[in-house]
This record gives C-alpha cells, structure tokens and sequence, in this order.
C-alpha cells in the first residue's frame, strides 16, 4: 500500500537516486514500493561496489583460497586427495558468471519495483535537475549514493600497481605478489593470495597492522597470519615500483630495500566518488577528506539534495548504506526523524581465520574513562586437534566492571563473523556478563566458549 503523497507533480521524478550500489538500490526499491516515482541513474554497474568488486567477490575468493588448507587437512581424517592444483581462470570466469547473475537480478529488483533505471554517468544541472548523457531529468529530491573508489598513493610506477578494482579480473595468476596497506583489504587479500599458493608480501606504513581493532586482536592476527606464509614487512614506506624487462615489478622501500614481485596491489582506503558531479557548483558541504557532510535525516546542506553511504564517510559497510536508505525512506514517508544507531556495529574481516568484533575494543573502554573486566580464551579449534595445523583461536569480552555489560566482544577464528553476528544482538539488547554466564553453551563448538569464559 502506497502512503507516499506527491506534492509537487511539476517534477519528473519525486525521488532521484545517483548511484545503484548498496545504499541507492535499497533506498529506490524501498521509496518505489511506498508509492514515489523514483529513478535511479548507474554507469558502471548493477549492485556497486559490494556486489561486483567487493564483499560478493571477495568471499567468493576467500572460499576459493580455503581449499588448500582443506585438502592438507583432509590428510589426517583418512582422505587420500591426490595432488591438488589451482586453476586461476576458473575461479576468475566463475566469478565473473556470478556477478554477472547478480547484475542481472538487481535489475530485475529495481524494475518489478517500478523504479526507472538509467544506464550513464549522472551530473547536476541544478539543485533539482540531474542530466545523464544527453537527457535531463527533474526530480524533487535527489539523493547521492555514489560510494567510493580506490586511493592510491602518487608515487613513481604507480601505474604499474592494481586496486581492489582489478583484482577479481587479472588475465594471469601472479607467483609473487605484494599487498600495500593494512587494513581491511589489505589483510583480507593477503590471505586470498597465500591460500591460493601466491609467495604473498604485505608492506604497512606503522609497527602493526588493522589500526582501530583491539590489540589483542592485531598481535594474534599478526600471528596466524606469518604462520600462514604472509611475510610481513611493518614500518615500510613503499617509494617506487619499477618495471623490468622480464615484466616482472622491482619495489623500492624507503631505506634502501627492494623486492621482486609479479603484482602489486594497493589497498591503502578509499575516496568518495564524486568526481564530475557538479556538487562544487551547487554549494554543496563536504568535509576535508571530500565525503559529503549530511545531517541526521541525511540532508546535504542544500534542501533538495541527500547523501548516505560510502560516499558520506565511515563506516563504509554494505549493512550500514542498506541501514541508511531504510531510515532515509522512513522519514520522506513520515517526516519523522531518521533513526540510525552508529554504536555496536559488528564487523567481520575475512581474513584467515576470521576476525569477528563488535562494540568497544580494550583500549577504547579503558581510553573512555571505564574499569573494565577482561575475559579471554586462546585454544587450538578441535578440528586441529586431529590435523595437526598449527592454528589457533581467540576469543575476547570487554565487560564494563561497573554495570556488568559486556561492552565489547571480539574473536579470530573460523567463522568469527557469523559467530559475532548473535553476540551483537546480545550487546546490543545490553547483556550482561552474568546473562552470559546463564546461557547454556552448544556443545561441541567454539561459540560456546563465550558463555563459558570464567
Ligand atoms: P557503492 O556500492 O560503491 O555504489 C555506488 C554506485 O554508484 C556504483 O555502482 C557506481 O558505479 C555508481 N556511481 C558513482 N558515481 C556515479 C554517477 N555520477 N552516476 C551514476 N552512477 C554513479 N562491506 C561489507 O559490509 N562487507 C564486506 O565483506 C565488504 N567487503 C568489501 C571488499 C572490497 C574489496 C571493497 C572495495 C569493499 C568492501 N565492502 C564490504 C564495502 C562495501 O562494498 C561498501 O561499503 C558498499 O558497497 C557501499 O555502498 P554504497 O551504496 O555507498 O556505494
Ligand atoms: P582501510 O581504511 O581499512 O585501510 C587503509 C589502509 O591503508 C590503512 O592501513 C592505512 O594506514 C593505509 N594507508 C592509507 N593511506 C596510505 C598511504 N598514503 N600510504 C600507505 N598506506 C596508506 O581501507 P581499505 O582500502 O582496506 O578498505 C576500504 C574500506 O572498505 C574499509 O575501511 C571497510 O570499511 C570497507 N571494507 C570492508 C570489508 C569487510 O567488511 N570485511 C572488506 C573490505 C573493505 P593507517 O592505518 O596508517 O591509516
């Protein structure tokens, strides 16, 4: 049932989305279905980032560069499974029949809701009118979803190094390759590589790796991570990539030291992709490092126009642009007010093994003032036990001492995310330790070790 009352009928559109990623496709579908005329203009592709060169892709990978360990490990459970072998173009070309099926979907979702899509580059004409190619559109409100684009350093052979962009796509499998930067990107393809058999190098600018994260969590990262092959090269400014004859890349760090690879890929964060836009000429906010500066119903300073995702600022998750868009519709429908809940979101790394976090890290408790319980497991996952892997698992509760909140909790090891995912709905509803404690354990599994930590 519509409840969307249309008050200018002089404009092409009521609502005009730039940008059909995680935050534009959920906010045109949801506007549509609640009755507004809604176009939303893309000119790459269907689903953004997330579904082409980012989270889909991405664990698609992650499984792909599992399977070594699995096979290894197999061994010790009486599997005989040959000599396994990797075959890059079949990954690659699954990969990208993927996308493609999805592509296709988020298409089909946006029409069946009734939304006109727009294949081109969308510009601002004027506060209210949008042009794309040679056609031009008016639209009451128009909201800015165009989400980021890799940074890269300006350093000499910069045009030698590849992004998260053309990584899923590389016609050749590299033997050697370096990974830049260290956070989320960075170490999650670290492991894509190694796990694949790639000689994997990952070079980060300070002493230690996922700045943010609890430090418990970096050093035991740090740790499984080395143990998996990746050489870890801390406290390295690359200065130049040269390329050779052979074709093969010469890295210079500062100080003088030099590696051989065949790719380096630069996963050092991520802009907000506004170029062309036309929001300089508009007036339009935005703040030093060029998000947009939105308010709380995510209004730009310029009535008409509304931003939300990426392209705002952090954090930059696919679940916070779809919270966003929901709340964002909620409140052109009722004129209520946006409400988004920026405390307690849970976040996975997909690096190997997982990182799984949620609410307040130790030193962000203790760095806030709180006396704090610390609770922590550190174990071999059982299923080492028989293969003999040396892998380990954390596990770790930040409780508030004074309220008995459990204000923090954190974990690395298999399937941390979708472990995380449940103890966020318990932090989030404020559960205590003692509600922890009561809670009886699955048996036999990891998780259980949250409610059972003493
Ligand atoms: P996007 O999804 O980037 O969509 C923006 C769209 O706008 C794009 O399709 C773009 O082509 C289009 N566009 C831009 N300018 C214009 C214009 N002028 N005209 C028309 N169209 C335009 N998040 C997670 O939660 N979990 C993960 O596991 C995860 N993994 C990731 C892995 C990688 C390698 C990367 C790069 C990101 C990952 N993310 C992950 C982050 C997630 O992809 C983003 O937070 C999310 O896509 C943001 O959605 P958005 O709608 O703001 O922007
Ligand atoms: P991040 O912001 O996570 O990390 C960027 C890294 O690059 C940091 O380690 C930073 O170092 C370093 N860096 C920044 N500038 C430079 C520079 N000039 N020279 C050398 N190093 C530099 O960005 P990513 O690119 O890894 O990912 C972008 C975002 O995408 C993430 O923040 C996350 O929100 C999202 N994402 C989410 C995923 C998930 O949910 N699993 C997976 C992948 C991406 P320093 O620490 O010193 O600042």
């Amino acid at each position: 049932m519509s409840d969307w009352e249309p008050v200018l009928a002089e404009f092409d559109f009521d609502l005009f989305v730039i940008g059909a990623g995680s935050g534009g496709v959920r906010a045109a579908r949801m506007a549509a279905n609640a009755g507004m005329r809604v176009a939303v203009a893309e000119d790459r592709y269907m689903g953004g980032t997330c579904v082409n060169v980012g989270c889909v892709p991405k664990k698609l990978f992650v499984y792909a560069s599992g399977y070594r360990e699995e096979f290894e490990d197999a061994a010790a459970y009486g599997w005989r499974a040959g000599n396994a072998e990797f075959h890059w173009p079949t990954l690659r070309d699954n990969n990208a029949a993927e996308v493609g099926r999805l592509n296709g979907i988020y298409r089909n979702l946006l029409a069946n809701a009734g939304v006109t899509v727009i294949d081109g580059r969308a510009r601002f004409e004027a506060p209210q009118r949008i042009a794309v190619g040679d056609r031009s559109y008016s639209a009451e409100r128009i909201l800015v979803a165009t989400g980021g684009w890799p940074f890269v350093p300006d350093i000499p052979g910069r045009e030698h190094t590849i992004s998260s962009n053309e990584v899923f796509s590389m016609p050749e499998f590299p033997q050697r390759i370096l990974v830049v930067g260290g956070g989320y990107i960075a170490v999650e393809f670290a492991g894509i590589f190694a796990g694949l058999g790639a000689e994997t190098h990952l070079s980060y600018r300070r002493e230690l790796f996922l700045r943010g994260f609890d430090r418990d969590v970096r050093h035991f990262v740090r740790d499984e991570i080395g143990k998996k092959g990746v050489q870890l090269h801390f406290n390295q400014t690359i200065e130049s990539i040269e390329k050779q004859e052979d074709g093969s890349l010469l890295v210079h760090a500062e100080g003088g030291a030099t590696l051989a690879v065949d790719t380096v890929l630069y996963a050092t964060g991520r802009r907000p992709n506004t170029r062309g836009l036309g929001l300089e000429e508009l007036g339009v906010v935005t703040h030093r490092d060029g998000t947009i500066s939105v308010d709380d119903n995510f209004r730009t300073n310029v009535d008409s126009i509304y931003a939300l995702g990426d392209v705002t600022g952090e954090p930059q998750l696919t679940p916070v642009a779809l919270a966003e868009a929901m709340a964002l519709v909620g409140h052109l429908r009722t004129g209520k007010p946006a409400e988004i809940d920026y405390n307690n979101i849970p976040t996975a790394v997909f690096c190997q093994p997982n990182i799984g976090t949620v609410g307040l890290s130790e030193e962000e408790a203790r760095d806030s003032g709180l006396a704090v319980t610390i609770y922590k497991a550190d174990f071999k996952p059982m299923r080492h036990t028989v293969s003999g892997r040396d892998e380990r698992t954390l596990m770790k509760l930040v409780v508030d001492s004074s309220t008995d909140k459990v204000i923090g909790a954190h974990m690395v090891g298999p399937e941390a995310g979708e472990i995380i995912q449940g103890i966020a709905v318990a932090i989030k509803a404020g559960a205590t330790k003692a509600v922890f404690d009561q809670t009886v354990g699955i048996h036999p599994t990891s998780a259980e070790e949250f409610v059972t930590m003493r």
